[in-house]
């Protein structure tokens, strides 16, 4: 496929950027290597649009993979910003506005108990598996295929998207060692679990999940799954630990949990509680974080953990995330998903539509897709078409077919019109597209 180069100063930025960074980016969905062509250089964010550096403005569907919940520059984040950081950035000390966030999550958020700082989802994780384990005293850890829970050493084991992306079963510079304790078994069987147990009783320290994955496409839970892990886990002595990273105040009040009500001992959190900023969190029942230090053994700390500018940000956004909010970003993911697949339908291309809340993905297949396996069935070569056409027409989707797409409460009707004009060439891209 040969792609539109219009984007002649993004160009020259990734050329500049490949020289002095691997690959041009700092993370690497952003390389667009899924879908080919040149990455969009961002300048700036306003509401549900982003606008690149060479001048064209996009509706953006990725949202910054989540956090930008309320849109880019909220006025009200943004003033919150700016009041914190004239105070100055980094203390190296506890401040108030740790206190607050940490309030604002634990009253929203019934099993959490308390919550320790941090300062991205992949530490988050990483932390709770570690405390899981100093917890327990035992080793091993489940988690479940097409899961990612962030560049963790030990959970980089069929992650899903990233690795779905770029095709690599595993990465090197991890060891058997770091991943020799991990489990991996199929999402939404609850049997495969059931005989991990069987086979390691009281060798497991926690199973690890997605409350609902996103990671793979959206892979929701089957009914009563993850209550099932966590009566799996209760039975056997193990932790259950729910990664809300990804549906965290992002999919309801309480993320996930708001929806599905199964009360996990620990559960993890980034993207939407930081407002942009590199905040993130774990927490949950009051004698597991005892452990933590200063007061138990289980070490873990952070330079920038709790810091002001980031936790100011965090907590102006939550602030702002009321039901209210909430059922406006509800009907707007579903009005922009009856478009997608009326357009798709339109074309006679198979597809499928699958929602966690407000997150929804499309997989190009017939098939309901209820774990990794089933999301790698898909059509993917139809989604590079697709994408390209929409980037073509102002509408910046996820670069790739495994990733759920995000909105705002800012994607008002304007936006809508911009993505529905844009739908009807992409669904015929796609349609026309050949293996
Ligand atoms: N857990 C989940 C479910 C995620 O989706 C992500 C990131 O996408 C992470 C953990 C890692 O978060 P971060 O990228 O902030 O390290």
């Amino acid at each position: 496929m040969s792609y539109p180069y219009e984007a002649p100063v993004s160009q020259e930025l990734f050329d500049r950027a490949a020289a002095v960074t691997p690959g041009g980016v700092n993370s690497p969905v952003r390389a667009f290597r899924a879908v080919g062509g040149t990455p969009r250089f961002m300048v700036s964010g306003t509401g549900p649009y982003l606008t690149d550096a060479d001048g064209r403005e996009y509706v953006d569907l990725v949202c910054s993979w989540g956090p930008m919940i309320l849109g880019h520059a909220h006025p009200e984040v943004i003033a919150a910003v700016q009041a914190a950081v004239t105070h100055g950035t980094s203390f190296g000390t506890p401040s108030e506005g740790e206190v607050t966030l940490a309030e604002e999550m634990v009253a929203r958020v019934e099993p959490l108990d308390q919550v320790r700082l941090v300062s991205s989802g992949t530490e988050a994780t990483m932390s709770a598996i570690r405390l899981a384990r100093g917890f327990t005293g035992r080793a091993k850890v489940v988690k479940f295929a097409g899961c990612y829970h962030g560049h963790v050493d030990a959970l980089l084991a069929a992650a899903g998207s990233g690795l779905a992306t770029f095709g690599l079963p595993d990465t090197p510079g991890v060891t058997g060692a770091q991943t020799g304790e991990t489990i991996v078994l199929p999402y939404n069987d609850l049997d495969a679990v059931r005989a991990a147990f069987a086979a390691h009783p009281e060798e497991i320290a926690c199973v690890i999940t997605e409350a609902s994955p996103g990671n793979m496409g959206v892979v929701p839970p089957r009914d009563g799954f993850n209550a099932g892990l966590k009566e799996l886990c209760a039975a056997d002595g193990a932790l259950y630990v729910s990664d809300e990273v990804m549906t965290g105040f992002r999919v309801s009040k309480a993320g996930w949990y708001g929806l599905d009500g199964v009360r996990p001992d620990l559960m993890t959190f980034g993207k939407v509680m930081g407002g942009g900023f590199p905040a993130a969190a774990f927490g949950g029942r009051a004698d597991v974080m005892a452990q933590l230090a200063p007061v138990g053994p289980v070490y873990q700390a952070g330079t920038l953990s709790g810091n002001p500018v980031a936790t100011a940000a965090g907590l102006a956004q939550l602030r702002l995330l009321d039901d209210a909010a909430y059922r406006t970003v509800d009907a707007v993911s579903a009005e922009i998903q009856g478009l997608v697949t009326a357009a798709l339908g339109k074309e006679g291309v198979a597809h499928r539509l699958q929602t966690a809340g407000s997150m929804f993905s499309v997989f190009f297949t017939d098939e309901e897709v209820r774990d990794f396996e089933a999301a790698k069935r898909q059509e993917a070569y139809r989604f590079t078409p697709f994408f390209h056409s929409m980037l073509a027409q102002g509408v910046y989707v996820p670069p790739s077919a495994f990733e759920s797409w995000f909105v705002s409460t800012a994607h008002d009707e304007r936006a809508v019109e911009r993505i529905a004009a844009a739908l009807p060439a992409a669904a015929r891209a796609a349609a026309e597209a050949q293996a």
